[in-house]
C-alpha cells in the first residue's frame, strides 16, 4: 500500500476503531462473495466484482496495520505463490 494509503487506514482505525472495521471487512467480503454468485447468473458484471475486490482490499490493508503484520503478509504471500507454483509444476508433470 501507499504511504498516502497508510495514513488514510491509520486515520480510519483511529477514527472509528478497529472493531467498526473488523465489521466493514466481514460486510465487505460479503459483498464480493454476493457479487461473485450473482456475475455466475449474468446479475453482476466484471467492474462490479472489480469494485468489491478494491473494497476487500482496502480493508484487509486496515487489518493489515491494526494486527501490524505487514511484512508477515508479504512473506506468508511469497511463500504460498511458490506453493501453487510447486503444485502447478507437479500438476504438469502427472498430466505428462
Ligand atoms: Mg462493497
Amino acid at each position: 500500500m501507499t504511504g498516502t494509503e497508510r495514513a488514510v487506514f491509520h486515520k480510519a482505525l483511529d477514527t472509528w476503531g478497529a472493531e467498526a472495521q473488523f465489521l466493514c471487512l466481514l460486510e465487505e467480503m460479503a459483498e464480493l462473495q454476493d457479487a461473485l454468485c450473482k456475475h455466475k447468473r449474468g446479475r453482476r458484471s466484471a467492474e462490479d466484482i472489480a469494485e468489491e475486490i478494491a473494497d476487500v482490499e482496502i480493508m484487509l490493508d486496515q487489518m493489515k496495520l491494526h494486527f501490524h503484520i505487514e511484512e508477515e503478509v508479504k512473506a506468508q504471500r511469497v511463500r504460498k505463490v511458490a506453493r501453487v507454483e510447486e503444485r502447478l509444476e507437479n500438476w504438469v508433470k502427472q498430466e505428462a
